[in-house]
């Protein structure tokens, strides 16, 4: 049980999809790591998917129970670690809507993640209302538990920042806090939030199997924790690098090494793969693929074993999110009544029951 004296930390996925590749090498392998040092709280944040799948809201819950099992597959420890549902813990939504006065709108949409999700995933000029402000809700998921840090891949850092430029304006507008206070010292000097780091992984972008893009579940170049053996062979050799043949000089920042660098951990033999690639020494792209498919498999053998105690039994993975999203609760609720506090918005004190 999450004990309250660790530093406290809060990261999530959003239900467009399972979790792949890219999640664990940026943010749940840490995760893991982090799970026995820290309170952790895990989001799933699936208000957030409804700002692309509205139309079809069945699959986010679908997807919702999903990533849990992709969680518990990888080794997240729900006694350890709290696994939350974002749109059960009303005090998310009662903080994005007071979060969203402290942020000029300008800033929001100048946000470069949100710029760049609209283009690849070709929302043009259609997206809802809805779109931007989750980015702004996002704020609201990690200051709800007054995180010290998240735990998350690269294309996250505009919205840290954004989450530490509330924490700081809310810290300084309601609770008298100087402009000129170090992030550390916020919460020290009265103000209701800590200013939170964001802890970007080993591999911070994944690059996803079209080797153009961030691997991402929306996109469809994703290698999914739950794909099976062959598919993972499959989708690992559709990799594109341009290379001719096995005797042309590669380059080994390409697309393929990412994957080498992230997946095959023996040193001295990425360090033979490199030497040999570089020179176009007859090592072709296939040799290079069938090895890192051999690396990625070993890695996700035990998860796929893990994963198959959950198959079939929402019912188990909905009592694991009962239960974390319940402490989430406790936490969100007081965090809720200290913000309404130095807000000026504290006229009685309110009581939800969550059962
Ligand atoms: P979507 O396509 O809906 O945006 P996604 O694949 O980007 O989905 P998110 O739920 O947005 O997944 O991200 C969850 C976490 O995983 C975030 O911390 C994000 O930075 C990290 N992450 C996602 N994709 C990658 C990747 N390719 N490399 C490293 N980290 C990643
Ligand atoms: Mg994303």
């Amino acid at each position: 049980m999450a004990a309250t004296t660790r530093p406290r930390i809060l990261t999530g996925d959003t239900p467009t999809g399972t979790l792949h590749l890219g999640h664990w090498v940026g943010s749940v392998k840490r995760r893991v790591e982090l799970q026995t040092t820290h309170e952790c709280y895990f989001l799933i944040a699936n208000m957030h998917a409804y700002t692309t799948r509205t139309r079809t809201a069945p699959d986010i819950r679908r997807d919702s129970l999903e990533i849990v099992r992709d969680y518990l597959a990888m080794g997240i420890d729900p006694v350890q670690a709290a696994i939350v549902l974002q749109s059960e813990v009303p005090a998310i939504a009662e903080l994005t809507f007071l979060f969203a006065m402290l942020l000029p709108f300008n800033r929001v949409m100048r946000n470069p993640t949100l710029s760049e999700e609209i283009k690849i995933k070709g929302l043009g000029d259609q997206y809802s209302f809805g779109f931007p402000l989750y980015a702004v809700g996002q704020t609201a998921d990690i200051l709800a538990f007054r995180a010290v840090g998240v735990p998350v891949g690269e294309d996250q850092v505009p919205h840290l920042e954004m989450t530490r430029e509330v924490a700081r304006r809310f810290n300084q507008v309601f609770c008298g806090v100087s402009e000129h206070a170090e992030d550390g010292d916020h919460e020290k000097l009265g103000g209701v939030f800590p200013v939170p780091h964001a802890d970007v992984g080993k591999v911070g972008r994944l690059v996803g199997i079209d080797g153009l893009n961030k691997m991402s579940k929306s996109l469809g170049n994703a290698i999914f924790i739950a794909d099976s053996p062959k598919e993972v062979q499959k989708k690992i050799g559709k990799i594109f690098t341009g290379r001719q043949s096995p005797t042309e000089p590669g380059d080994t920042n390409n697309a393929l090494f990412q994957y080498v660098d992230a997946f095959i951990h023996d040193a001295s033999r990425v360090a033979e793969l490199k030497d040999r690639y570089a020179r176009g020494d007859n090592i072709g792209d296939g040799h290079i693929k069938v090895e890192i498919a051999e690396a990625v498999n070993a890695l996700l053998e035990p998860m796929r074993e893990r994963r198959k105690q959950y198959e079939g039994n929402d019912g188990a993975i909905v009592a694991i999110i009962k239960e974390g999203t319940a402490r989430a609760n406790t936490l969100a609720e007081e965090t809720l009544r200290m913000a309404k506090d130095a807000a000026s918005l504290g006229y009685f004190t309110r009581r939800i029951d969550f059962v």
